[in-house]
């Protein structure tokens, strides 16, 4: 295989999975070093050893504080919720050591793996979507693009229907709905296949819903019913709570294929088998099938669409496979929700078409494909409300927005030979920038001596189609040229990536 050839990667919450386009133009998964297709997203700090996948999944039982998973929970905060071997790791670099694995992996079976697509949900944010780009330059790779997870499913479908082989056409477009219920993350996505032409229309979401709530609600019934029988909570003893997480991650997979199952729980000296129903798993998570069902709503609304303008509803994620989640996909579409996509694979194989579509010297691809994408939360500045003095949200890009797109916004300097300026980006959709996020800040400092107060300032936003910001900041009708730099919140500096970037994937930086 040649240098240049590139992967396709589904970095989950839970699981992660990676794929190529083969010689003859197919999508493939990779196996990992231990023979599976899906390598969970679990990572187990042994001393200087660090231990990626399956068997740091076994030491959740035995040695819990030096795992850490579910690491994509965090990512665009500045440390990882759990201190393991008494350090804070930034969570992109916990993902940096998933996706150097996967990178040593692929690179074993296929030849050097150097270049990635990574996918993201459609919902991450733009701190999220520069923390996961970094985690793939500390594990030694070039990220080519970051897509989003549902449009990396349709691209999966489309191939699968013979769709990247069409045209686009003035054919009535092809309206599908993305229901994408993974580990740890919940996406909703509409989007429309115009030929070979994949456009987001509405995309919404919630980082913080997945697979690990179901298992943690089933964890908990089974921990109360030990509870009344033996008087110890198996949640409050480490070792016991690992064990049992363990056990119902499993069980619930068996009530996905049976009525009824028993779930093992062992607990300083005390054992016990717990009969758990379908019935009473649905019951103890209809909240959160119930989250997910009004998101879909919403998303819809988003889109100005009603279910009879659907074709056709695509269940992508591990999580669909919960016959609850059919049932009421049904219930509320009318629709019989299409599992034709490997539900834990289409993500990464779409993501390896997009990567041969990226490197096509490398890769014979059949068939092109175009990708049109919105933006999923709104984009503004920070400004001050002069009657009140509040902190408003300035939005210059509307969520659901195609991008890529450019907005530009005049601000006045507040008073005479004012020198600096402090441009402050927030994401959110609140009009108060107090509810949004701050996603970073740059400030122009130099400002033309002598500008009368109420001078333009003017604020340039580019928002590139992999979802990744550029602001531009500039004094119009004067010959300063003011470009600066836009500082993100919460990210790592280029000295602390390169030096992750060795330490991990033992990979010097690429000389610019
Ligand atoms: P993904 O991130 O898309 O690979 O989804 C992983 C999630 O799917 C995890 O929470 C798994 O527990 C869950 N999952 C996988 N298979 C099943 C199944 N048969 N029934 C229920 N959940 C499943």
């Amino acid at each position: 295989m040649s240098d240049d050839a590139a992967v396709g990667i589904d970095l989950g919450t839970t699981y992660s999975v990676v794929a190529r386009v083969d010689a003859s133009g197919y999508p493939e998964t990779l196996v990992n070093a231990e023979g599976d297709r899906i390598t969970p997203s679990a990572v187990l700090f042994d001393g200087d050893d660090v231990i990626v996948g399956k068997e740091a999944v076994k030491a959740m039982a035995a040695e819990a504080d030096n795992v850490a998973e579910c690491s994509k929970r965090d990512v665009g905060h500045q440390v990882f919720h759990k201190v393991i071997g008494g350090k804070q790791y930034p969570p992109e670099v916990i993902e940096a050591w998933i996706l150097n694995k996967l990178r040593v992996d692929a690179s074993a079976q296929i030849g050097p793996v150097r270049k990635a697509v990574i996918t993201v949900p459609a919902y991450f944010d733009e701190v999220r979507r520069k923390a996961t780009q970094d985690a793939g330059y500390m594990a030694g790779l070039d990220v080519l693009d970051i897509i989003n997870e549902p449009t990396a499913a349709a691209v999966a479908y489309g191939y699968q229907k013979g769709l990247l082989e069409k045209v686009a056409t003035a054919e009535k477009p092809l309206r599908i709905l993305v229901y994408d219920l993974g580990g740890g993350t919940f996406d909703v996505t509409v989007m429309e296949i115009h030929g070979n032409r994949f456009v987001t229309v509405a995309t919404d979401g919630d980082v913080r819903l997945g697979g690990h709530d179901w298992d943690q609600r089933l964890v908990d019934v089974v921990a109360e019913a030990f509870l009344r029988d033996h008087y110890v909570d198996p949640r409050e003893d480490r070792a016991a709570a690992g064990k049992l997480w363990l056990e119902c991650e499993d069980a619930k997979r068996t009530l996905s294929a049976r009525s009824k199952t028993t779930i093992a729980c062992d607990c300083q000296g005390r054992v016990a088998r717990i009969e758990v129903t379908r019935a009473r798993f649905e019951e103890a998570t209809r909240d959160l099938l119930d989250r997910t069902r009004f998101t879909v709503g919403q998303t819809l609304a988003a889109a100005r669409l009603r279910w009879n303008q659907i074709d056709r509803l695509l269940l992508v994620g591990g999580s669909t496979r919960m016959p609850m989640v059919r049932a009421m996909l049904r219930e509320i579409s009318g629709l019989e929700p299409d599992g034709s996509v490997a539900a834990d694979e289409a993500v990464a194989q779409g993501a390896a078409l997009r990567a041969a579509q990226l490197v096509p010297q490398a890769h014979r691809l059949k068939g092109q494909f175009k990708i049109k994408n919105v933006n999923s939360h709104s984009l503004g500045v920070v400004g001050v409300d002069r009657a009140t003095g509040r902190r408003r949200n300035g939005i210059l890009i509307p969520r659901n927005t195609p991008i890529p797109v450019a907005a530009r916004r005049v601000f006045t300097t507040q008073k005479d030979s004012q020198r600096s300026i402090l441009v402050q980006v927030v994401e959110g959709e609140s009009a108060s920038a107090d509810e949004c996020t701050e996603i970073g800040k740059c400030s122009v400092r130099q400002l033309p001596p002598g500008l009368p107060a109420g001078s333009p300032i003017e604020v340039q936003f580019q928002y590139k189609p992999d979802g990744r910001l550029k602001v531009r900041v500039s004094v119009p009708d004067t010959s300063a040229r003011l470009e600066t730099e836009f500082a993100r919140e919460n990210t790592l500096s280029q000295e602390h990536l390169d030096g992750w970037r060795r330490y991990i994937s033992g990979l010097e930086p690429p000389r610019t």
